[in-house]
């Protein structure tokens, strides 16, 4: 897709700061880090989100995670990493292109990934993860 940017930065249209390349992936610094060592992990492919991305590459990405952020906890120092992945709009994707964060993490850093705990019901739970399950495929 060539008016995607992320399209034209893993096809290397355009330069990024690149920590790591395969065949399937391009892992580069986020322009707007939420920390110093921000990344993205972005598929080679153009996928929308996490309901488009094929099996085969799906099956190659956690592990492209883990050596980078062996990578980045090493050279960073940092005390912990955020692999984090937006979905849709309403979950806080911007760019709509598949990627993956990887956030270096600090004792008391000023970086806010949080939610207010909820609660269920009784039987709610398994209510509704006895559904969710019945649709898997
Ligand atoms: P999202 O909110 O979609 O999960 O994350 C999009 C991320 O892409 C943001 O953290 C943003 O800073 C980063 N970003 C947006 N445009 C560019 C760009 O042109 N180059 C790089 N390196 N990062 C970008
Ligand atoms: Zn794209």
């Amino acid at each position: 897709m060539t008016n995607c940017i992320f399209c034209r930065i893993a096809s290397g249209e355009i330069p990024s700061s690149v920590i790591y390349e395969d065949e399937d992936f391009k892992v580069i610094m986020d322009i707007a880090p939420a920390a110093k060592g921000h990344a993205i992990i972005l598929t080679k492919k153009h996928f929308a989100n996490l309901f488009e991305l094929e099996e085969d590459v799906a099956g190659k990405v956690l592990s492209v995670a883990k050596k980078v952020a062996a990578a980045m906890k090493e050279e960073l120092c940092c005390d912990g990493i955020n692999l984090l992945q937006n979905n849709g709009e309403a979950a806080g994707q911007t760019v709509f292109h598949l990627h993956f964060h990887l956030i270096p993490r600090y004792k008391d850093d000023d970086v806010h990934i949080k939610w207010k705990p909820g609660r269920y019901e009784d039987g709610e739970a398994a209510d509704i993860a006895a559904k969710i399950a019945g649709r898997l495929i």
